[in-house]
């Protein structure tokens, strides 16, 4: 067709009809409320009590939803812009939808934050037929009626009047209805208080701004020195080998599950040989700091418990930091999504793009990548600090979900048939449990393989070695209609925060900390959580510094020599 003169390509020479915008701001404000919030009223209904009763809740919420969401879109009703965000709040709805019903997942500012520093892998793994139906039915209509016609333009002046008048409609129908429904929906949201994190958009809203507050000021606050006269303790004078410690940051893997805490299946089978060798001792009341990646890693080498702000810890310096101002040389392997910002200032590798053949395929590694020329790596540190002492961190992919069976090689699948769907609520239970405990038992092998070269390295007498494993959080496998991790830690269940810890040491190391085996394994029983590992790689590793806590360092009341050379007694405290 070519163009008729005076009107510009693309444009119709009929008048373009345009849509008042208060008309545009209810009707998508009632669909959102309605179709948006599908889980919600599922989960409101399922609560129970009598139909009426239902109805009243789920009429009055409902209103309560459109009222606010209407507030929200009022603000945002001016012709260039309404659409574009209206566009990614109708997207970050659907998508919501889509995991609060596969997975039970709420959206925080927590849950946020990880969701922001997902890559690509990740992303991939979630990708789904259902995710697209979703997307089609709660998305789909409105973007549709949305775009067939921009908003009618007025004068600004008069549209700041009515944009203010639609936020306060939009709010005063919220209040009215609060105050009409209060004692139902106050006690609900009092008695359910995750409920308040699936209200869709403005759980998102709510997220992004507070996420936004909390950062803005950090971008101007510098970076908290900690630990800044760190020095290495006397054991470093006299040592004839510097020591070798390798901190395993699990992923994901939950204490339910695994063998060595008494689950009912073999998981941890090779762990259980070191274990009864006598230098493996198994941790089991460990409870993790965050239930996700983002708070759990930077938390566990925080300086600051979890009650103290562990979990917002960013502007910290942290334990890696520590350890390098002491002298020592510290190397960070990330076979997963990165190190949260704990490894920025030491040396760190990431081996999820290595084409290693045997570990890796399909741009993703398996965890034994972070073996392949590890001796090389150390090697290659500043032979100075290295002379002083090591600390390799290993963070895993572990039992990253959805995609569980992506984690374990063919050869390595104990528990089968196993769910190979991303799908997660699509697979029977127990094929969904069979695909988690191969990532478990494939751990297992992991830290096998890890031991058994710290301790070809012992006994070669080139270092004296050791090393620590915990996970970053756990997993609900279906648990309470829950899947995957993320829900806010004031209602996270334990199968989210109760993670498996193990310490092994070689006896080169046991001599030169006085750690006592049989010590540890009568202590083990204690309650412990992320909150014990700064302080007790601190200890272990000797070096001395005001930061370091005595009653925080799990390891030291069974550390004699520690004890007497600080001038304390082994405290039944620690
Ligand atoms: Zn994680």
């Amino acid at each position: 067709m070519t163009p008729i003169q005076g009107v510009p390509p693309g444009a119709s020479h009929a008048v373009v009809r345009r849509r008042r915008p208060v008309v545009a701001v209810w009707w998508l404000a009632f669909w959102l409320a309605v179709v948006g919030n599908l889980p919600l009223w599922q989960r409101v209904d399922a609560l129970g009590g009598a139909l009426v009763q239902r109805l009243a809740l789920l009429g009055g919420l409902g209103l309560l939803v459109a009222g606010a969401t209407a507030a929200l879109l009022s603000l945002l009703a001016w012709p260039r812009v309404f659409r574009p965000v209206v566009t990614l709040l109708v997207l970050v709805t659907a998508f919501n939808t889509h995991f609060m019903w596969q997975y039970g997942a709420v959206i925080d500012p927590g849950m946020l934050a990880n969701v922001l520093h997902t890559d690509a892998r990740e992303v991939r793994d979630l990708l789904s037929l259902p995710l697209l139906g979703t997307l089609l039915l709660v998305a789909g209509p409105p973007l549709w009626w949305l775009w067939r016609r921009p908003l009618s333009v007025r004068h600004w002046l008069p549209q700041t009047g009515r944009n203010g008048l639609g936020v306060v409609g939009g709010l005063l129908l919220a209040v009215l209805v609060t105050l009409l429904t209060y004692q139902d929906i106050a006690s609900l949201m009092r008695n359910h208080k995750a409920l308040r994190y699936m209200i869709n958009p403005l759980n998102s809203v709510y997220a992004a701004s507070s996420l936004a507050a909390e950062q803005l000021p950090q971008q101007v606050r510098t970076l908290q020195p900690v630990g800044g006269d760190a020095h290495l303790g006397g054991s470093y004078a006299t040592q004839a080998r510097p020591p070798l410690l390798v901190l395993v940051i699990g992923e994901t893997a939950r204490a339910q599950n695994w063998g060595l805490d008494g689950y009912a299946r073999a998981t941890t089978p090779a762990l259980a040989r070191w274990q009864a060798e006598g230098n493996l001792v198994n941790f089991p009341h460990v409870q993790s700091c965050g239930t996700n990646t983002q708070v759990s890693v930077p938390c566990i080498f925080s300086p600051l418990t979890r009650d103290q702000g562990g979990d917002k810890a960013a502007e910290h310096e942290n334990l890696l930091d520590v350890l390098q101002r002491a002298g020592l040389a510290v190397l960070w392997l990330d076979n997963q999504s990165g190190c949260k910002g704990v490894c920025d200032r030491v040396t760190h590798v990431s081996t999820t793009d290595l084409a290693l053949p045997g570990s890796c395929a399909d741009g993703a590694c398996f965890d034994d990548a972070m073996l392949k020329g590890l001796d090389e790596r150390i090697a290659a540190l500043d032979p100075q600090r290295r002379a002083q002492g090591v600390v390799v961190v290993l963070h895993q992919m572990g039992s990253h979900g959805p995609a569980y069976f992506k984690r374990t090689p063919d050869s390595h699948k104990p528990f089968l048939p196993e769910c190979s769907s991303n799908t997660l609520s699509d697979c029977p239970p127990d094929q969904l449990v069979n695909a988690y405990d191969n990532t478990v038992a494939y751990t297992d092998r992991f830290l096998d393989q890890t031991l058994d070269w710290l301790k070809t390295r012992a006994a070669r007498g080139s270092d004296d070695t050791g090393l620590i494993y915990v996970s970053d959080h756990g997993e609900s496998l279906g648990e309470n209609g829950l899947y995957l991790h993320g829900v806010p830690y004031a209602f996270a269940p334990q199968q989210q925060t109760h993670v498996p810890m193990v310490t092994w040491l070689s006896p080169g190391l046991q001599q030169r900390t006085g750690l006592g085996m049989d010590c540890l394994r009568a202590r083990s029983g204690a309650a412990l959580s992320h909150d014990n590992i700064f302080h007790s790689v601190l200890g272990l590793m000797d070096v001395s510094t005001q930061a370091y806590q005595l009653p925080l360092d799990a390891l030291a009341p069974c550390a004699a020599a520690h004890a007497r050379a600080a001038g304390i007694r082994p405290s039944p405290a620690g």
